[in-house]
């Protein structure tokens, strides 16, 4: 039976909007009640996504202050709301399922039986959007690839944007957490191909945020350096927000569990969909055709030509250059993929060319 706090819920979570907004399905309403005890969904009713003081909300809720207070600084260790402090003065907003709920529920590498269930409930619930919406068409890349820089050709002008490494040199603080996409997969008992899972990482307060409140771990930038060493030899691919400036993320994405990676690999071209701007070049000279590059590359872009030396598919790339990192000959290095757009430098650019996409398809 839906209770009419999880009725209210349907209806708000419809209003935070986001790829997984709420769905008037038998699914939901199995994952709701397990997110949340009938007073949080209240709560979360009463939460806007513009942030309020805990004074603000109880006016709403007509509740008194005090009993309030531990009752959303719980509901934020949880992931279903999130927090803040400016000036002394505490800040509390409500959430979308995704960016946020969903992911929050896993980063912290949990595999009590609630997540499990938890697991199993939010796939049934993504599964059974998807199948109602289709796939979902990208017109301009909200994700950009981030290339293993080191096999860039040297005649090549390499951007700082381009390098892993300056993001983790540029901040001081870093926090490591474990990929929620990969760490769901392997609650619901999927093959995860022994990838590596502490590999989510944030940069400043996004990353004082996770460790706080949502299990990630700190970590030094040497440590940081390493993790992203053995995230390029086990294959993963680099990932962010597809701007410039501001970046607070960065994934390390498989293509058979990350959400994002999954959903390029089902557009007509995938690699005009999700690039770094970059593409391999093969010396055919030193291929010795031992096919690793082919196992290797994620979009299976690659195929062995008759010379025999790989030849790819630029609809497919991405410009990962992970063939390139584990070629044992060093027959491959990334040079600029003509024709692919440079990235945005700001969010509220990546804005506008999004929204100038949907006026001119
Ligand atoms: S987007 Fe990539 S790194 Fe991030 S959680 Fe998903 S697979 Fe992991
Ligand atoms: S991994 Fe290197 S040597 Fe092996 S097929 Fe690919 S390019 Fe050639
Ligand atoms: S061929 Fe494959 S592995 Fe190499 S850059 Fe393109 S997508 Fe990445």
């Amino acid at each position: 039976m839906k209770s009419k706090v999880y009725q209210d819920l349907l209806t708000v979570m419809q209003m935070r909007r986001g790829p997984y907004a709420g769905l008037d399905i038998p699914e939901f309403f199995a994952l709701v009640k397990e997110l949340f005890t009938p007073e949080e969904a209240e709560v979360n009713n009463a939460l806007s996504t513009q942030p309020a003081t805990i004074e603000q909300i109880a006016h709403k809720l007509k509740c008194d202050p005090n009993r309030l207070s531990p009752l959303l600084e719980a509901m934020a260790d949880k992931g279903l709301c999130a927090t803040f402090t400016v000036v002394g003065q505490r800040f509390f907003k409500g959430l979308p399922f995704m960016p946020g709920i969903f992911e929050y529920q896993f980063i912290g590498g949990d595999e009590s039986r609630r997540h499990r269930k938890l697991a199993q409930l939010i796939y049934a619930y993504k599964s059974a959007c998807n199948a109602s919406k289709g796939a979902e068409k990208i017109t301009f890349p909200l994700t950009r690839v981030i290339p293993v820089d080191k096999t860039i050709d040297a005649g090549n002008q390499i951007h700082t944007y381009d390098q892993v490494a300056t993001y983790v040199q540029k901040n001081d603080s870093i926090a490591v957490g474990t990929c929620y996409c990969r760490h769901a997969a392997k609650l619901r008992g999927e093959d995860t191909h022994d990838m590596p899972m502490e590999v989510c990482m944030w940069f400043g307060h996004a990353a004082d945020y996770m460790v706080e409140r949502i299990g990630g771990r700190k970590v030094t930038k040497s440590e940081a350096l390493s993790l992203l060493d053995q995230a390029e030899k086990s294959g993963l691919i680099h990932m962010s927000r597809n701007t410039t400036e501001n970046i607070e993320y960065l994934c390390n994405c498989d293509r058979w569990h990350c959400e994002v990676v999954t959903n390029v690999l089902k557009q007509p071209k995938p690699g005009w969909a999700f690039n770094s701007g970059y593409q391999p070049r093969f010396d055919s000279d030193r291929c010795i055709a031992c096919g690793t590059c082919l196992d290797r590359c994620p979009p299976e872009a690659l195929a062995m030509g008759e010379a025999p030396v790989p030849i790819v598919n630029l609809d497919r790339c991405f410009g990962c250059a992970v063939c390139a990192s584990g070629c044992p000959e060093a027959a491959i290095v990334m040079e600029a993929k003509p024709e692919f757009p440079s990235p945005p430098n700001t969010v509220k650019e990546l804005v506008a060319a999004l929204k100038a996409c949907r006026t001119h398809p």
